[in-house]
């Protein structure tokens, strides 16, 4: 098993993560690679009263490990069993490889937005996927866990509430295209495709999860154009059935600059929010809400519209749907939609950014917090 301690070659390069606004500084770092390996160092943290930390990629990092982390990064090994359809993915298994690995036997996962995410770090915070008002909660679909304890013993578990993961076994579905994609629409069309796709979600069937992003995009080569500089409502669609055409007919109508939607297989699904793959510093915030009333959407307009002082990616995700049936003890089965806030950090620092992630909450009567989009170290 390999360890690194501050100063030591490749020490910095094994701290590192898609979240590159957390300075950590463990005393130690251990390189897992096995369920022994996580045990071994549980029990060394134990022995010395240090805290134990746990990096993946890096994707929700809260907090700088200052004690032993253990990085689980090299545990990525996953096993499909197509007769029972059940994953078993390691720790440290994106979901990029459990799409590929579950696409071979016609079955996929409920994975998110971002095939980079780790599948145990995203099924710990609830997992809201691509799928999520079909199928419901990532978390609802686990079998069960591998897990070390606080005292370093490896149990075999259904709760995920304590200890180290070191391997998880989970549900997967039986889906192997959709039909998804993205319309983008130009700034001075925000106002409008705000209502319009918020009266759109009152009456859609589950087989469709949608969010809609507000997207400050920078004036920047690595932008696409026509989206490059512009601030851009971004209506994310992903359907399982082959009315889709008709379905998003009336957010087509308004005419977007750019429409990515068809149908793909769904080893494809990353296409569809098409986020940022590059590490990068962020800071990110969220609630819960029940209603999505113009004076909400005023706020967002005011708070992370082109307008806005600092540029905000303001994500609206519908809930509803196979989601009133959640089990996850934080989830409040009566939310209807997510209010995310994200932005980048630059040399301005967390403070601004919080600020107007606060002003923009503010109004909002917020029926929870979904634990799964903070990002970065949020004030409260
Ligand atoms: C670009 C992007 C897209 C996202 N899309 C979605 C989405 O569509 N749906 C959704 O639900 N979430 C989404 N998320 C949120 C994501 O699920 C969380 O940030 C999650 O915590 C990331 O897990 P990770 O292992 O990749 O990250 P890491 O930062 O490595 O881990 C995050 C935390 O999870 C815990 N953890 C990780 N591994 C273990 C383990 N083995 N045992 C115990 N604890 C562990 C630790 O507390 C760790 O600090 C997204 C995040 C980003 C940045």
């Amino acid at each position: 098993m390999q360890t690194f301690t501050p100063g030591q070659d490749g020490y910095r390069e094994e701290i590192a993560g898609f979240q590159t606004g957390i300075e950590s500084a463990p005393k130690l770092v251990v390189v897992a690679t096995t369920a022994d390996d996580v045990a071994g160092a549980v029990r060394h943290a134990a022995a010395r009263d240090l805290a134990v930390a746990v990096q993946a990629t890096g994707h929700g990092l809260r907090a700088p490990a200052d004690g032993v982390l253990i990085s689980t990064r090299r545990m990525t090994n996953v096993e499909i069993d197509p007769v029972s359809a059940v994953a078993r993915v390691e720790a440290g298994t994106t979901w990029g490889k459990v799409l590929e690995a579950a696409a071979e036997h016609g079955l996929a996962p409920l994975s998110g937005s971002a095939p980079g995410v780790g599948a145990v770090g995203y099924t710990l915070g609830g997992g809201f996927s691509l799928l999520g008002r079909r199928y419901g909660l990532a978390a609802d679909h686990v079998r069960s866990a591998e897990v070390v304890t606080a005292e370093g013993t490896i149990e075999r578990t259904t709760d995920l509430g304590d200890g180290v993961i070191t391997a998880l076994e989970f549900r997967l579905v039986p889906v192997t295209s959709l039909y998804g994609g993205g319309l983008y629409f130009d700034t001075p069309k925000l106002p409008e495709v705000l209502h319009t796709w918020r009266d759109w979600t009152a009456d859609l069937p589950d087989t469709l999860t949608t969010s809609l992003a507000l997207i400050p995009y920078p004036d920047l080569p690595m932008v696409r154009e026509p989206l490059r500089g512009k601030h851009i409502a971004h209506v994310r669609v992903a359907h399982l059935g082959d009315d889709g055409p008709r379905l998003v007919a009336p957010l087509r109508a308004l005419g977007p600059l750019v429409d990515t939607l068809k149908t793909m297989p769904f080893t494809d699904s990353g296409s569809i929010a098409a986020e940022p793959p590059h590490p990068h510093a962020y800071l990110g915030d969220n609630r819960v809400i029940a209603h999505l009333p113009d004076t909400t959407i005023d706020a967002i307009l005011e708070h992370a519209g082109p307008g806005a002082p600092v540029p905000t990616v303001l994500i609206v995700d519908l809930l509803g749907g196979a989601y009133v049936h959640a089990k996850a003890p934080d989830f409040n089965p009566d939310s209807r939609y997510t209010i995310r806030a994200l932005s980048v950090l630059d040399e301005s620092g967390p403070d601004p950014v919080r600020a107007a992630h606060a002003k923009l909450f503010a109004p909002l009567t917020a029926t929870g917090r979904l634990r799964s989009f903070v990002y970065g170290q949020p004030l409260s």
